[in-house]
């Protein structure tokens, strides 16, 4: 499983810069590995709609320490290609979960709650 440190080495490869002007995107990539430590941790970040999200917290480009402006979801893509040989929908990351009881186990709303709805 590549470290985030070497997803920003090939990030330099790719467009120049220095290591430290990728490592935040993909260290923010592999974060949801604190939740779970092994490839599953990937269906929370590693797809179309993380790319989108980390372009909303990096911004739309990042200025390189060589002075390029790189698109961030350019670096999101390289970043789950890498990991997956391509770019899967959170869908279909969602529906391989395996259906389970406790998943769908609704309560009644409260009386009062109902009231201010
Ligand atoms: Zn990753």
């Amino acid at each position: 499983m590549a470290h985030p440190y070497h997803h920003a080495q090939s990030s330099v490869r790719k467009w120049g810069g220095q290591v430290d002007d990728y490592l935040p995107i993909h260290a923010w990539f592999d974060e949801s590995k604190k939740i779970v430590a092994d490839f599953r941790h990937r269906a929370l970040r590693h797809h179309a709609e993380g790319i989108f999200l980390a372009e909303q917290i990096f911004g739309t480009t990042i200025t390189t320490s060589g002075g390029c402006q790189i698109p961030v979801r350019w670096i999101g893509e390289q970043h789950v290609t890498e990991d997956l040989g391509h770019i899967p929908s959170a869908a279909d990351w969602l529906r391989q979960i395996q259906p389970r009881p406790w998943m769908n186990r609704s309560q009644r709303l409260s009386r009062q709650l109902v009231a201010q709805l």
